[in-house]
């Protein structure tokens, strides 16, 4: 009996995190798949700024041995506080450590790119492991990209690289490749592509920068006239702060040019937020300048993906690439480990386990998207039927003068803490399947 070849397209959260559940699946090492992940990039791409992990995300990255080292790299964000043009504190939003309540802050806020580096590193452990004990693990490639997938057979995907200009065939093809996936589009097509991608008019600069003697372990939330703002986040470092610039834009065509050139556009994506932050006031003048010195700076438009379907024959799609809930939900991490859980458990069950003629590859993949849509469904329902950013930014300063008195009533009326209760990301009703997987040790600290 052959074990299944698979590829995972991007090596990010959710790709790394399947890979290291295929491999931990409980059967014998002569049944564990052979699995291919190929990420655009030329190296692992630890790059990207503050996100976080909640609820069912934690109970998997126990699973991966993960709790402790993840735990140890936390940026430290004591929560929120809403400042004024003068850097006043207007309001406060506290993050509860225990996890119970999902407020702004979550429990575990960790940079992007430390977590995207211990995925790919507990992955290589898993695979070595594999390899030690005769298995084929993974087979990582960098710097590379597809640019055909064919379904040559019902059972059989052929995928061209692009770079090394060499034709594959695999079992099972996995699309986790973000936002702007292009096995999305390669497979969906270009208008199914367009029509799965909805903007949620909002464009975002990330970087990291310096830190000054206005920054402190708080979030400071700055928002300005002209429906934009600034986070200023804790990174763990003490010599460093990361920054989430954002405007909210309909009209301005720009934004989403400069989103298609992806990194090549990086000069014009920063020339754009220098434009709009120029009067801006707070910390502007600072901000960009320290974001043109930015080697770290990301773009991207903030959207969220929806399909009907997350897989066509043996093509399947996982994380943003499936179902990107944006960075505002504040889910998008919890749900590439709860999607890549559910379908490396459904793959063990179904088809890894299984003798060749009796896996069942269609019921695996269905089941994966029968256990993962109810979380998702959650995740993109947004506060105010998804017009909650904007109903929070203005476009002059009467409007914001008048947020900003608002928003101080209520955090010392505390109908604050009580928004967070009501609307805060609903990570915890999200469900952690009770998959068997083979125990790992705890990943090291340092
Ligand atoms: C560089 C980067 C920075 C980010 N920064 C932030 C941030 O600051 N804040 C935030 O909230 N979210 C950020 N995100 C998004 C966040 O990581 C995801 O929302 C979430 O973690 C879900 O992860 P994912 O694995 O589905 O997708 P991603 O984390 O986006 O991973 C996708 C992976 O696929 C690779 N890839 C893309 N296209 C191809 C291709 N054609 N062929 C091969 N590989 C490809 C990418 O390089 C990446 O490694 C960032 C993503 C990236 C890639």
């Amino acid at each position: 009996m052959s074990p299944p070849s698979i590829l995972i397209v991007g090596s990010g959260i959710a790709g790394t995190t399947l890979a290291s559940f295929l491999l931990l699946a409980p059967i014998s090492v002569s049944q564990k798949p052979h699995i291919t992940i190929l990420e655009r990039a030329s190296h692992p791409r630890a790059q990207g700024q503050n996100i976080d992990i909640r609820g069912a995300g934690v109970a998997i990255i126990r699973k991966l041995g993960l709790e402790s080292v993840i735990k140890a790299n936390t940026t430290g964000e004591e929560g929120v506080h809403f400042v004024d043009d003068r850097n006043r504190l207007i309001a406060e939003g506290p993050a509860d450590k225990t996890g119970k309540v999902q407020t702004g802050t979550s429990d575990i806020e960790i940079l992007r790119g430390t977590l995207a580096e211990i995925c790919y590193r507990r992955c290589l452990t898993i695979s070595h492991d594999v390899k030690a004990k005769g298995g084929a693990g993974v087979e990582f490639i960098f710097g590379d990209y597809l640019d055909s997938i064919t379904q040559a057979s019902p059972d059989r995907v052929e995928v061209h690289f692009g770079k090394r200009n060499e034709t594959r065939s695999y079992d099972l093809v996995i699309g986790a490749d973000g936002l702007q996936s292009s096995t999305r589009a390669l497979v969906w097509g270009a208008e199914a592509d367009r029509a799965a991608v909805r903007s949620l008019d909002m464009y975002g600069g990330f970087f990291s920068m310096p830190s000054g003697p206005t920054d402190s372990e708080w979030r400071r939330w700055f928002i300005a006239p002209g429906r934009k703002g600034v986070m200023v986040r804790p990174s763990g470092l003490k010599d460093r702060v990361t920054v989430f610039m954002y405007c909210i834009n309909a009209t301005d065509q720009r934004f989403s040019e400069v989103a298609e050139g992806g990194r090549k556009s990086i000069e014009a994506q920063k020339a754009l937020f220098a434009e709009y932050f120029a009067d801006a006031g707070w910390e502007s003048a600072r901000l960009i300048r320290e974001m043109n010195e930015a080697e770290d700076f990301y773009y991207s438009p903030v959207a969220q993906v929806k399909l009907d379907e997350w897989s066509k024959d043996r093509v399947v799609l996982l994380g943003d690439a499936a179902y990107c809930a944006s960075p505002i939900s504040g889910m998008g991490t919890t749900l590439a480990f709860t999607g890549a859980h559910n379908l490396a458990g459904s793959l063990a069950e179904h088809v890894l386990s299984r003798p060749e003629e009796k896996r069942d590859w269609e019921t695996a993949l269905s089941q994966h998207e029968t256990l993962t849509r109810p979380a998702v469904e959650k995740a993109q329902t947004l506060p105010f039927g998804g017009q909650g950013i904007k109903v929070l930014h203005f476009e002059t300063w009467w409007a914001v003068w008048i947020f900003r008195t608002s928003i101080w009533a209520m955090a010392n009326s505390g109908v604050f803490g009580l928004l967070s209760k009501w609307k805060g990301p609903p990570a915890n009703d999200v469900k952690v399947e009770a998959f068997e997987f083979e125990k790992v040790e705890e990943f090291p600290l340092s």
